[in-house]
């Protein structure tokens, strides 16, 4: 999977650590091949009406990294630094992160380059409703099935489920609401999908703690991102008895050392719009932020966080990653060496595509389980998962990365071996 590209980028990441964790185990050739390319990448230009009667053109793109494990599957993010290099890199991780924990899905990605909060809700909708018509039959509930990421909501699916099926012949569009996941629970959604991936995030954490014969009751933690993944890590932490000492998101760094109580903060963000404000949180720099003495570090916001810059400040014991490619190949280099342990983020946050196959499983039976179902079995997928890493880690004598890039790969390859390539 080799790149050429003379820029670092984030696709190149992913392309290091494949070759990595390919040529420990002698991953065969010709599939090396395969899976080192995208299989498909749609990019759509597509014109919305704003609020004032005047057209934006907005980029819209869905890259599908590999089927071979079931349709393709993986979130829609808004953000102005969506671009074809960064979701490509998105839906490799997507394809590894299935075939880890044993779900029927392959990978993909997508998502606008746009800056959400410049728009209206209204206008909002409309670019959501009009990327969906543009996507068309690139996507579909067998074929290709989007969820949120960052910046995009049960809301915005709701509204991509509406106009799916708008565009459908009548008599199908009952049988269409599995086309995106992570819905509002009335519209279709899962119970327990929203907090599902700080959930899967916890679970693991809680692994990595009884492997470590580390107490959580009294630990320490920082979140970076207070979004989806940041807030629902924080929040499930809690009852094990750690203490988030401090947080950051877009508009800046905070901290309490005496501790910050995740659910009142997360009613305040609700309320404000801004951890700003909040009791006794003092804004503090980035780099203080990073240097912060805890037990366990959760970056939950975006790529390229922990680099040969920044991973040296790291004062943790962990590293449990929330968000999706937060550490760098320098940056995973200098944490080995500070011996920091590292829960990788195609294992640790893949709770959020476990129970989205929940949500899939159950509209397709007309089924509706209760929280206590949905969080059993996520607890026992994502724990299986955690533990295949831990025994390839232990069997290759290598860094946890890499071994999660062993589990997937070794899936892979077992499955492009029994059904040959077609013709
Ligand atoms: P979100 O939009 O709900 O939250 C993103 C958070 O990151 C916000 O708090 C935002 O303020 C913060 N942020 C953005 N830029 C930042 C910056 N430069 N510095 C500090 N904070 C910044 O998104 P999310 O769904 O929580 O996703 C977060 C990460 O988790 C992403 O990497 C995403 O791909 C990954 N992830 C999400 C899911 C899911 O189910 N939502 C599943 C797996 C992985």
């Amino acid at each position: 999977m080799k790149e050429t590209q003379q820029a670092a980028s984030v696709y190149q990441n992913v392309c290091r650590q494949f070759d990595k964790a390919a040529d420990l185990i002698d991953f065969d050739p010709e599939i090396r091949k395969i899976l080192g390319k995208t299989q498909n990448e749609v990019i759509v230009n597509f014109p919305v009406i704003m609020d004032d009667g005047h057209i934006e053109i907005l980029t819209g793109y869905r890259v599908q990294h590999n089927n071979v494990l079931g349709p393709y599957k993986g979130g829609l993010r808004y953000h102005p630094a969506v671009d074809i290099d960064e979701v490509r890199a998105l839906a490799t991780w997507m394809t590894w992160k299935s075939a880890i924990v044993n779900i029927p899905f392959g990978g993909a990605k997508g998502g606008i380059q746009v800056d959400p909060s410049k728009y209206s809700h209204s206008e909002l909708q409309r670019i959501t409703r009009r990327f969906t018509f543009a996507l068309g039959c690139n996507i579909g509930p067998e074929f290709d099935i989007p969820a949120p990421d960052v910046n995009t909501n049960a809301q915005i699916m709701a509204w991509i489920l509406d106009t799916y099926v708008s565009t459908q012949p009548p008599h199908s569009r009952q049988a269409n609401v599995h086309i995106v996941t992570g819905k509002p629970v009335e519209s279709g959604g899962s119970l327990g999908r929203d907090k599902a991936t700080g959930q899967g995030v916890v679970y693991t954490i809680e692994q990595w703690a009884n492997d470590r014969k580390f107490d959580l009751n009294g630990a320490t933690y920082f979140v970076q991102g207070f979004g989806n993944v940041g807030s629902w890590t924080s929040i499930l932490l809690k009852p094990y008895g750690a203490k988030l000492v401090a947080v950051e998101d877009i508009c800046g760094a905070y901290e309490d050392p005496n501790g910050i109580d995740p659910d009142e903060l997360n009613e305040y963000f609700k309320e404000k719009h801004t951890l700003d404000g909040f009791k006794n949180l003092k804004k503090i720099d980035h780099e203080k932020f990073l240097n912060t003495k805890a037990d366990i570090f959760v970056p939950a916001a975006l790529e390229n966080q922990v680099t040969s810059e920044t991973a040296s400040l790291l004062n943790v014991r962990v590293v449990a990653e929330g968000a999706n490619g937060p550490t760098d190949l320098d940056g995973d280099e200098i944490l080995q060496q500070k011996k920091i342990d590292m829960i990788p983020d195609i294992i640790c946050n893949a709770g959020g595509v476990i129970v989205s196959y929940f949500e899939w499983l159950q509209n397709k039976r007309s089924e509706f389980w209760d929280l206590e179902e949905v969080d059993r079995k996520l607890h026992r997928l994502i724990v299986g998962g955690y533990e295949r890493v831990r025994a390839a880690a232990k069997e290759y004598k290598t860094d946890w990365r890499t071994a999660a890039y062993i589990v997937a790969l070794a899936r892979l390859e077992k499955v492009y071996k029994e059904r040959g390539i077609f013709p």
